[in-house]
């Protein structure tokens, strides 16, 4: 039997074993995807193991751990290699092959709102794995200024190494002036996930903005509930993760695009 797992911290709220369960039946494959617990100090001791387990095929990486195992003897594609993150592995002949389907799955899933966005600003809240994924595809459908919000600041501008002019860092005090000038504000941390927190304020949001939450489960974050009940356009994070299966899938079984 194939084995596929998700690697990260917190991760008890992913629809990944389902979503892949479902695709594995449709394709006939005799294959698990399973959820393993990881923090970043475990990263090592996980890879060793399942570099020594001959059923894995791949395994998929989520918060805190896209940036940390590029530390690792790995070989990496594309996208993942252009900006630092990695949240898909294929595991082929003892060696280890990072991509970036993050990247394919949020860009696919903000199609309906290209006509909207495209030479307009965005904010994007997160400096993490997920952002950097975000931030190439906003770049890559043109949007106009990208507003980068971290809690920590340093980490939102170390992004200016990889996307140079593109991004412009900002401190959280100074959120709210960003928010306001932006259409397009797409949260890419882990705030929202207990269902409860969120960085933004009422005041600042009005119907003319899109709010994306990269957050899927909860199904409507503090984040969506607030652009919801002001009006805007809103969206979850659940068609990037398909869409993001569908990618991982094509990589493991077949042809390595992305
Ligand atoms: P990550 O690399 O660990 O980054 C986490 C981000 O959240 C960082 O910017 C961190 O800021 C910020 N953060 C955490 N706690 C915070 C707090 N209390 N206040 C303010 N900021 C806080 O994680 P990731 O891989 O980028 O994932 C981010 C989110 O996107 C997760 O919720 C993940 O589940 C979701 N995601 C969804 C999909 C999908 O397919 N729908 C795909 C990828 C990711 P600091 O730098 O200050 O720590």
């Amino acid at each position: 039997m194939d084995r596929f797992y998700l690697l990260g911290f917190p991760i008890s709220h992913s629809f990944s074993p389902k979503i892949y369960r479902r695709l594995f039946k449709i394709m006939g494959e005799d294959a698990e995807y399973s959820l393993l617990e990881t923090r970043r100090e475990e990263l090592k001791s996980r890879i060793s193991k399942i570099l020594n387990d001959k059923d894995v095929r791949g395994f998929n990486l989520t918060q805190p751990l896209k940036e940390e195992i590029i530390r690792f003897n790995i070989y990496l594609t594309g996208v993942a290699r252009e900006i630092g993150s990695v949240n898909c592995v294929k595991v082929k002949d003892g060696r280890l092959y990072g991509f970036n389907t993050d990247y394919s799955g949020f860009k696919r899933s903000i199609i309906p709102f290209l006509e909207y966005i495209k030479g307009r600003d965005a904010v994007i809240f997160g400096a993490g794995g997920a952002s950097r994924s975000v931030i190439k595809a906003l770049i890559d459908v043109g949007v106009g200024d990208i507003f980068v919000v971290n809690r920590t600041y340093r980490r939102a501008l170390e992004l200016k190494k990889v996307f140079h002019e593109r991004i412009i860092p900002v401190k959280f005090c100074e959120a709210e002036d960003v928010v306001e000038r932006g259409k397009f504000i797409v949260n890419a941390t882990t705030v929202g996930l207990n269902g409860k927190d969120t960085l933004i304020k009422e005041s600042w949001i009005d119907e003319d903005k899109i709010l994306y939450d990269l957050i899927y489960n909860p199904k409507e974050t503090e984040f969506l509930n607030i652009g919801r009940k002001k009006g805007a356009k809103v969206k979850n994070g659940f068609t990037m993760l398909y869409f993001q299966c569908i990618d991982n899938i094509r990589i493991w079984y077949g042809g390595e695009r992305c």
